[in-house]
């Protein structure tokens, strides 16, 4: 993150230089650059420049850094073999939206205990939808390098029974600014467990993502989706906040939805697994293609899921 804080002093230095309006529009300018590293591109036109009115010359550098940023990812989306090239998000929510449960989704006293909730979108117009990609099995060195070229953010969910003969791999996905999040430690279905045994399942792996990650998530997903109002209150006792699941999987050969319409929606959050040859028919950038090719096709751009949380 050192690069990106760079970038903001010079941004503030030449704002300075061009005077009162510019320094308007540095608040702009940085908020747009902020994710440049784990983000892609950013379009021109969004509402906080919109705002701000930057100067035709920082304009003019923004639009130049957006372009080359966009050329770069054609580059890279070619080499990865993409039919095309993926499409830049918005910039970050500057008021993050309002999560609640989905209908039907919620447990009893959700809300009197303010529980963490359990949803497969997240409220947003943004034509957008996030990657989460669970468990943690396969450790492919070209999956990170494709993601990293191809600037596509995602968030990964590591259960420790299946990370914990490579903690480096994440190790090198969490310094390319991927958020790593909790998905247990072995993968149990919860709810057949007592209370103090899905803490123990929870809580334990907060431990070791601190250790090993240096950070103790406020995300977790129950394994397989499944949970009870034990669940949620141990997760909360364990400092969760979010406990998001999905509308959509991708495999390396197919889609499954949750809904009817079989369709893409704004603020979904997709689903996939750390997977190779050994579980499927193809490697992670095979499947990596699939996913972007609908996304892409439908006129989705993949944001990044923490930036609405
Ligand atoms: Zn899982």
């Amino acid at each position: 993150m050192r690069s990106v804080r760079q970038k903001y002093k010079n941004n503030a230095k030449r704002a300075r230089a061009w005077g009162g309006v510019a320094v308007l529009a540095v608040a702009a300018l940085a908020s747009g650059c902020a994710d440049d590293d784990t983000n892609g591109a950013r379009p021109v036109e969004g509402p906080q420049q919109a705002l701000h009115a930057p100067p035709a010359r920082a304009l003019d550098s923004y639009a130049a850094r957006l372009r080359a940023q966009q050329a770069a990812r054609a580059v890279a989306a070619k080499h990865w073999g993409l039919t095309k090239v993926p499409l830049a998000a918005p910039p970050a929510p500057a008021r993050k939206p309002v999560i609640g449960p989905r209908d039907g989704f919620e447990v009893t006293d959700q809300e009197e205990l303010d529980l963490p909730p359990v949803f497969t979108t997240v409220p947003t117009k943004d034509k957008v939808v996030f990657l989460t990609i669970d468990d943690g099995s396969e450790k492919d060195p070209a999956f990170l390098r494709m993601m990293s070229d191809l600037k596509i953010p995602y968030t990964a969910f590591l259960s420790n029974y299946l990370v914990k003969d490579d903690y480096g791999y994440f190790r090198k996905m969490r310094d390319r600014g991927v958020t790593l999040n909790n998905h247990t430690l072995t993968h149990p279905y919860l709810p057949g467990l007592s209370y103090e045994e899905q803490q123990h399942e929870i809580c334990g792996m907060q431990d070791i993502m601190e250790k090993q990650f240096g950070k103790r998530p406020k995300v977790f997903r129950p394994p397989y989706g499944n949970y009870n109002r034990d669940t949620l209150r141990a997760a909360k006792s364990c400092g969760i906040k979010y406990a998001p699941i999905w509308d959509e999987e991708v495999f390396v050969d197919h889609w499954e939805y949750r809904d009817w319409d079989r369709d893409l929606h704004p603020g979904d959050i997709v689903l996939t697994h750390f997977r190779g040859r050994e579980d499927w028919d193809g490697t992670m950038p095979d499947m990596i293609r699939r996913f972007l090719k609908l996304v892409t096709d439908k006129g989705y751009a993949v944001a990044r899921l923490e930036d609405y949380l």
